[in-house]
């Protein structure tokens, strides 16, 4: 049945644009573009879209690496304050061990 062609890696039944089934020969209509096209305006058409998307790709790809920074600084932020109390906390212990002593 359908097996035969879900298994097509190569080919496809449907214009990769707007989905019309292809390698119909109508006699009046013209024939197919190419085995993945029914015609040149679907191909150009798929060609522009795949710039658009390679140019929303782009602009995905330079927030990801901001965000990247913005997490770099701020785990240097929060490794900085766990310094600091550590700090802190010696500071605390050396206070009560003067005040035990002092007894
Ligand atoms: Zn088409």
């Amino acid at each position: 049945m359908n097996d035969t062609h879900t298994t097509k890696t190569t080919t496809r039944d449907h214009c990769f644009n707007c989905g019309t089934t292809l390698g119909l020969d109508c006699g009046a209509a013209e024939p197919d573009y190419n085995e993945d096209f029914c015609s040149i305006g679907c191909y150009r058409g798929t060609l522009a879209k795949s710039e658009h998307a390679h140019g929303r790709i782009g602009v995905l790809n330079a927030r990801i690496s901001d965000m990247a920074a913005e997490r770099d600084e701020l785990t240097n932020l929060l490794n900085a304050s766990i310094v600091a109390n550590r700090a802190k906390n010696a500071e605390i212990e050396h206070l009560l061990a003067e005040i035990d002593g002092t007894k």
